[in-house]
């Protein structure tokens, strides 16, 4: 472990809790920490120049996946300002939003939504500092550690406790991670990426892999940005599935769901998410599945399909010739192989969680030069405690703890990463982590937040 030299102390700035990524679920404890844990000395680095939630699937018309009242606060404190009901009061805007009659907003409402909660909290953030290097380093004049955190501008931030939420990582699955082409996007670069292709008249023909909600609405998309392209779809299963929106599997999105996923081993927790996968993942709502297949029978009774589905189909390889993409599609229980050639090629194709299997990390990236502190259990996951917090080997995390934000769906359920539903309560779970845990050196409250409806579930 390294000690800051002289010349690095010039720019260091201190406080007690870094929290690394500004999008919602570091969003969501600012407002935690502002209302439970007033002393604290907090910053926040964000790698964009503002805030923006997903900007690059703000697909015109998109609504949200979640109650709206499952915002950002709500569940855990209906009364703060921060709500999403607030928002729309402040925007006056709250009488025409009600007249709409819809049980989802749109999601570029909701992004406003998040940015003006943001623009509440300038002054803990600090915009255009991606976060490059995580370091633990001896407490200079004290026992104990400490973090160092850096970033690209070469800013220099020494922290009592970190909170790293920077988003999961977007899943590329094979053989589209052997190739780099420009060509070929993630979703989560698709608006800028297909703004550059629509001037081109060449584009003439474009897939979309995947399975999900994103993959149709993606479908639906290109096909009113490229009226003349044939846009297809390939996706491993029979047809795009129905989500499922039961509201008795819905209880996954519980906070005693997450008590009950937390405390179960490895291979119930897998038979669980199998049971419950169509909630969240691989599955897509009722409006936007027949929207699309509205879109292709009236293509077909037009005679002018523009959009296909190939399903049943496996892409086990890919190569670049001619500017165009060549793919090696395989039916999978004809096994029959085809090769066809795209212009583009959009990947709807998900996120990793942390694990140790194909579509898994271990450990965030931007953990990877403290990966020798890290525990990991038998089964290859990363030791996570119920309150988020990640044990780190040589007591480091007794004297610099370390949480997760927005990460632990494999430790903490489907609820987790991939949903707002309890961002708000998982908030006032990592405040009372970080009170207990700096309790010794923070001047504030060490008393716990009573939550009503965690009451029941953190212990
Ligand atoms: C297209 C799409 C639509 C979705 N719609 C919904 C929905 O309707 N409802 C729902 O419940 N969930 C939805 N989700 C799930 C979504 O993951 C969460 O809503 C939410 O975005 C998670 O917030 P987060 O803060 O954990 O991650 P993110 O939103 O990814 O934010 C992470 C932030 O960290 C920053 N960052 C990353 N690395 C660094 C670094 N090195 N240094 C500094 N900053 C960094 C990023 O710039 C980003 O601002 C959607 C996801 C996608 C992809």
């Amino acid at each position: 472990m390294n000690k800051p030299t002289v010349n690095m102390k010039l720019n260091l700035k201190h406080c007690d809790v870094l929290g690394i990524g500004f999008g919602p679920a570091n969003i969501a404890l600012a407002i935690a920490l502002e209302e439970l844990m007033p002393n604290a000395n907090v910053k926040f680095l964000e790698t964009r120049e503002r805030s923006m939630w997903q900007p690059e699937m703000l697909i015109e018309r998109s609504d949200i996946q979640n109650n709206p009242l499952r915002d950002l606060v709500t569940p855990r404190n209906p009364r703060s300002k921060y709500t999403f009901v607030n928002y729309l009061y402040e925007q006056d805007r709250l009488f025409e939003y009600l007249n709409l009659g819809i049980q989802f907003p749109l999601r570029k409402e909701y992004a406003h939504y998040i940015e003006w909660v943001a623009n509440h909290f300038q002054h803990w953030v600090e915009y255009n500092q991606r976060v490059t290097l995580i370091e633990i380093i001896n407490n200079e004049n004290s026992v104990g550690f400490s973090y160092r955190v850096t970033t690209d501008s070469g800013k220099i931030y020494i922290a009592k406790a970190l909170v790293v939420a920077p988003g999961r990582t977007p899943y590329i699955p094979p053989p589209f991670d052997k190739v780099n082409s420009d060509r070929i996007c993630h979703l989560t670069k698709y608006l800028s990426h297909v703004k550059q292709w629509r001037q081109k008249p060449t584009c003439k023909k474009i897939a979309v892999i995947g399975s999900s909600q994103s993959a149709v609405e993606l479908i639906l998309d290109l096909s009113k940005k490229f009226l003349n392209a044939e846009i297809i779809g390939i996706i491993r299963n029979f047809g795009y599935r129905l989500k499922d929106t039961s509201p008795f599997t819905g209880e996954v999105y519980f906070p005693e769901f997450v008590n009950y996923y937390y405390h179960i081993d490895r291979e119930s927790k897998d038979k669980i998410n199998q049971d419950l996968r169509y909630t969240n993942y691989s599955s897509v709502d009722g409006d936007v599945l027949n929207e699309l297949y509205l879109k292709i029978y009236e293509q077909k009774l037009d005679r002018d399909q523009k959009i296909f589905v190939k399903n049943n189909r496996l892409i086990t390889d890919v190569s670049i010739r001619n500017e165009k993409i060549r793919l090696s599609i395989v039916e999978k229980n004809l096994k029959q192989v085809e090769e066809d050639e795209f212009d583009l090629v959009i990947l709807a194709t998900g996120f990793k969680n942390l694990g140790s299997r194909e579509n898994e990390e271990a450990y965030p990236p931007i953990l990877k030069h403290v990966e020798s502190y890290l525990c990991m259990n038998d089964n290859g996951y990363l030791n996570i405690n119920y309150d988020y917090s990640v044990d780190l080997l040589n007591e480091i995390s007794l004297y610099a703890p370390l949480f997760l934000n927005g990460l632990c769906e494999s430790s903490h359920g489907m609820g987790d990463a991939g949903s707002f539903s309890l961002l708000s309560l998982r908030s006032a779970i990592i405040v009372n982590g970080l009170k207990q845990k700096l309790k010794t050196s923070l001047n504030t409250s060490k008393e716990e937040v009573t939550i009503p409806f965690l009451q029941t579930v953190d212990k």
